[in-house]
């Protein structure tokens, strides 16, 4: 890696415990069936044991510092390097590029988590995400409905997957050492997280969080659907009307999409 600058705007806080790496490549379940999509290769430490035990590796890595060090490393491997933001590359491309059923595992840059996860979760052919995030964002998105860190990003998961943090990583595991301390979440697809419009249900989680203080009678009402509707439908539901997002389990937050897409028509 010669004299190789860290950059704080990437997020790279890379790994190297051989053991751990073992651990996350373990808890992913990957298998020598699988094709991996990786996200940040970093130096490769984790894209090393990926490729030791899944059929295939796609890593996408965005600091073009990398290109020698880890053309050199996988050259002759079953490591498929791409040196592009991933932000930057639409679903449609990077279905073509993996080719089929995958499963995502990475060592996520920090600043792109949510978008990561919100976007991958929609992709027809994902079939699990193992990421490592911070542990409060992981932490968020096991939370259980009626608490404080109970949000969009909870809901989100929930709505196609079934969330799991699967372990703890201390910021010491690191390298530069972060700020706080990290945890994998494993998501397993749900077979039937297909929804006709999976951008307006998310908009809609979106909206109904929006003012987290606020009933979600107010944050939702549109020149369609006014407040009293509103509430309403979450009596009907069991609630109360002055309901605020947070106390929605996920169950009545597909019912109530279901109105709300209904009257949208
Ligand atoms: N996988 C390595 C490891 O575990 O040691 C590196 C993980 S580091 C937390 C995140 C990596 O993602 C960095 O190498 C960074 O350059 C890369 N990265 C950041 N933003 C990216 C983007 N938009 N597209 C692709 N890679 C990105």
């Amino acid at each position: 890696m010669g004299n190789f600058e860290f950059k704080k705007k990437f997020g790279q806080n890379f790994l190297s415990d051989k053991n751990l790496l073992e651990k996350i490549v373990n808890k992913a379940e990957v298998s020598e069936e699988d094709i991996v999509l990786e996200i940040g290769a970093g130096a490769g430490a984790l894209t090393e044991v990926l490729s030791a035990h899944a059929k295939k590796v796609i890593s996408f890595e965005i600091d073009k510092d990398l290109i020698e060090h880890l053309s050199e490393k996988f050259d002759g491997t079953n490591v498929e390097l791409h040196f592009d933001d991933i932000m930057k590359i639409d679903d449609e491309k990077i279905n073509n590029i993996v080719g089929g059923r995958f499963k995502l595992v990475a060592n996520l840059p920090y600043y792109v988590t949510s978008p990561i996860i919100t976007r991958f979760l929609q992709n027809e052919n994902l079939v699990s995400l193992s990421v490592m995030v911070q542990e409060e964002v992981a932490d968020r998105i096991i939370a259980q409905p009626q608490t404080k860190d109970y949000g969009v990003l909870t809901v989100i998961c929930n709505l196609f997957g079934c969330p799991e943090k699967v372990l703890r990583v201390d910021r010491k595991m690191f390298y530069p050492v972060p700020n706080v301390d990290s945890a994998v979440i494993k998501i397993d697809k749900r077979e039937n997280s297909v929804y006709e419009n999976s951008d307006g249900l998310i908009s809609f989680v979106k909206n109904a969080f929006a003012m987290r203080r606020k009933k979600i009678s107010s944050n939702l009402e549109t020149n369609k659907i006014s407040k009293s509707e509103i509430e309403q439908e979450l009596k009907n539901l069991g609630l109360s009307e002055s309901a605020r997002a947070e106390e929605l389990s996920l169950d009545k937050f597909i019912k109530l999409y279901q109105v709300f897409s209904d009257k949208n028509k």
